[in-house]
């Protein structure tokens, strides 16, 4: 038994493992490297036996293999002293030998240096892991050792060594799930490259030591109180805080403060079954306020290196968050040792290592790599695999979103809701105005800025911009629902322009009936489907119109001749000898008279008579297309009339409405409303809208005594700076 007592350590925690370890077979790979070594030292001063003696001990704590364990210990012979491979091979074995081998080429290769080479090396790299994985666990070890001990060589080797460790070994431990080995990296890389950081933190968590493990301990007590009322023996509840570099994360690169941090404090909850899982999660939210889009349903989808668990993110009395994991002993044996933890289960089983399932990331870089040769996709391959993480911002409100890395302010928008997506005009980032393509960070406070017109909509250049498919599908439906605006507007003209021609006028509540044989057979429930499928041209109506023609004719003409037969015994009179309308009803004294809707007769207009059942004489202009259209069809119902007093009446005023057409200027609309109260013209109504090409189209309601004050306040109109048109709107 050789005499160094952390040696001596290792085989004894091997000895009291019920692991089959071929103690004997450790020993004297021990003896053969410590002799070879013999009178080399590391920086520290220390002999250098101490180095490959640690990278074993990482390895077995890891669970690793006899064989492993061997190679750890002998992993700098060949490279280092007089030892050859051949020597290994004959004493312990080819697969010593081959891992030994493995681990000297990889030594000889740069691994950070240029981005090409640096691809080039990560490939050696993974075609070795594709041999025999253990070569990189190995790897791994004596990667961590040497970090540990990295404060013995000089800063410039501290910075290239962090860099190194940075950029690819804790990517690669993250990739096989090694949680210990890449969260101690990771630290001590931090600790090497940010030392100012690192030490502030460690002091504030040092400052906050007792307050934070007080809290921890109080959550775990009041678990473990309401865990034991369902379980016995109760789960294994375990505590701790975040990792330094993980803090440092949330504190520099995110600019969150110490105190902000959501997932600082963590407790553990261990079961022994996946339904006690979410067993748990549910007494986990019933016991504390769950925070919203926080909860990872890990177990039922499994992140890509085998991790399982559940998190969640709660928060107590306390108001301090806190996130909870929930796991099976299982699921945490794999998640502390990720591929390392195959060996726990299969020490003992002989021959080379079967290419695991969990290792088919790495067979397809090799393929990508030796098919492409983009130099980018391997480092980036390798470098983007810490598993995409989302991120975490919030609304002013403090809700918090959660989103797949990289997504920008617009995926921000459509996850608050559909319409402030639609409506999104701008976004500020902790305040600051940002532009749409911006990309969130964890831990900002993103405020959406909308407009207040419900119509706005998205941008089809959004597409490109927006990373959810959320938002994406959003954005895209919007689009084909505008198309379907456009189709109804386009195919309600449409059939409007028809009926026009041919002299059809159907009250716009009784169009539903009408159509209806149509819309059944062109399947639209309303009559919006309707004219979107003539917009689209889903309905033809040249082909349509000759029988819509006739049933018109049959519903609406023939109807209205049978009810001109009963001789209007319904006219009701009017009591005073002169209406208000300023109308002279030919043949009928003191009936009731009404200015038609559809035309608004003025005096001097030629008008004509309509006479209505039960609403006395409806009064048309004679160019209104409802008299054009049905004067043969019931001839006897329309009467001559004409305005009292010879076209121009007195004192009567009567509205009329103008449409006017201008450039979209400033200031135009006030020019047309100085120009009207010069004119002494009662204005009742106006309303703008900026047309498609640009112009703006007002509809002014005014009052004028007749044609002849009409025509003067339209020339008015016209000279108004601006102003293209001037027309008594039709409607
Ligand atoms: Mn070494």
């Amino acid at each position: 038994m050789p005499n160094d007592s952390a040696f001596e350590e290792l085989i004894s925690i091997a000895t009291a493992q019920d692991k089959n370890y071929n103690i004997q077979k450790i020993i004297s790979a021990y003896e053969f490297a410590s002799e070879k070594h013999d009178g080399q030292f590391r920086e520290s001063g220390e002999p250098y036996i101490t180095h490959p003696i640690a990278v074993a001990r990482i390895l077995l704590d890891l669970g690793m293999d006899t064989d492993t364990i061997c190679a750890a210990l002998l992993h700098d012979v060949v490279e280092d002293t007089q030892a050859s491979l051949s020597d290994l091979k004959k004493l312990f074995g080819e697969d010593v030998a081959n891992l030994v081998d493995g681990v000297t080429k990889l030594n000889q290769v740069a691994l950070y240096s240029k981005e090409e080479q640096q691809a080039e090396n990560i490939r050696k790299m993974l075609l070795s892991m594709s041999k025999d994985i253990r070569v990189i666990i190995i790897k791994l070890g004596d990667r961590l050792h040497n970090m540990r001990t990295l404060g013995f060589r000089s800063e410039q080797k501290r910075r290239t060594v962090s860099l190194e460790t940075m950029s690819i070994f804790v990517p690669l431990a993250n990739r096989l799930g090694i949680r210990q080995v890449k969260e101690e990296l990771e630290d001590l890389s931090f600790s090497y490259l940010d030392p100012y950081a690192y030490n502030e933190i460690d002091q504030m968590l040092e400052k906050s030591k007792s307050e934070r493990e007080e809290f921890i301990e109080l959550i775990k007590s009041r678990l473990a109180e309401r865990l034991a009322q369902d379980f016995n023996p109760l789960p294994a509840i375990e505590g701790r805080v975040k990792s330094s570099y993980g803090i440092y994360k949330k504190v520099y690169e995110q600019g969150r403060l110490f105190e902000e941090i959501y997932d600082k404090y963590a407790v553990r909850v261990i079961v022994n079954t996946v339904t006690d899982c979410y067993y748990v999660l549910g007494i986990v939210h019933d016991m504390f306020q769950p925070i919203p889009n926080r909860f990872k349903d890990y177990i039922s989808t499994p992140k890509a290196n085998m991790y399982q668990s559940l998190h969640t993110t709660v928060m107590g009395r306390e108001g301090i968050p806190f996130e909870v994991q929930i796991r099976t002993y299982e699921m945490h044996h794999t998640a502390e040792f990720g591929i390392a933890a195959h060996w726990k289960y299969k020490e003992g089983v002989k021959g080379k290592y079967k290419f695991d399932t969990r290792l088919n990331w790495v067979r397809q870089i090799l393929d990508t790599q030796q098919e492409s040769n983009d130099v980018e996709d391997i480092v980036r391959a390798i470098k983007d695999d810490l598993a995409p993480e989302d991120v975490f911002a919030m609304t002013p409100k403090g809700d918090v979103i959660s989103l797949p890395l990289g997504s920008t302010v617009i995926d921000f928008a459509y996850a608050i809701h559909t319409q402030v997506g639609h409506r999104m005009t701008g976004a500020k980032a902790d305040k600051k105005l940002v532009p749409l393509d911006y990309v969130i960070k964890t831990g900002e406070i993103i405020e959406i800025i909308t407009s207040k017109d419900p119509n706005h909509g998205p941008n089809r250049a959004w597409l490109d911009i927006c990373q959810t498919n959320e938002a994406k599908s959003k954005i895209r439906s919007w689009f084909k629902k505008e198309r379907r605006e456009e189709n109804i507007v386009e195919g309600r003209q449409e059939l409007e322009r028809e009926f026009k021609r041919n002299l059809m006028r159907i009250p716009e509540e009784e169009l539903p009936e009408f159509l209806s044989l149509d819309m059944k057979r062109h399947s639209c429930e309303t009559i919006d489907d309707f004219y979107a499928a003539v917009g689209y041209g889903g309905v033809v109506l040249s082909k349509i119109m000759p029988r819509l023609k006739d049933e018109y004719n049959k519903k609406y003409i023939q109807n209205q001749s049978q009810q001109s037969a009963q001789a209007f015994p319904d006219i009701p009179r009017s009591h005073s000898s002169k209406d208000s309308s300023g109308i002279v009803v030919d043949g009928i004294d003191n009936c009731v008279v009404k200015l038609s809707q559809c035309c608004s007769p003025l005096p001097g207009d030629e008008i004509i008579g309509f006479i209505t059942r039960g609403h006395g004489v409806s009064v048309h202009k004679k160019d209104c297309i409802n008299y054009i259209s049905q004067k043969n069809s019931c001839p006897e119902r329309w009467i001559n009339v004409h305005w009292a007093g010879k076209g121009e009446a007195s004192s009567s005023y009567y509205k009329v409405v103008l449409d006017v057409v201008g450039y979209d200027r400033i200031g135009i609309m006030a020019d047309i409303m100085t120009s009207l109260q010069e004119a002494r013209i009662m204005t009742h109504e106006v309303s703008g809208r900026v047309l498609k090409n640009g112009n703006s189209s007002m509809m002014l309601t005014i009052s004028v005594a007749g044609t002849a004050e009409l025509q003067s306040v339209i020339s008015r109109l016209k000279k108004v700076e601006g102003v293209m048109s001037v027309d008594r709107s039709t409607k």
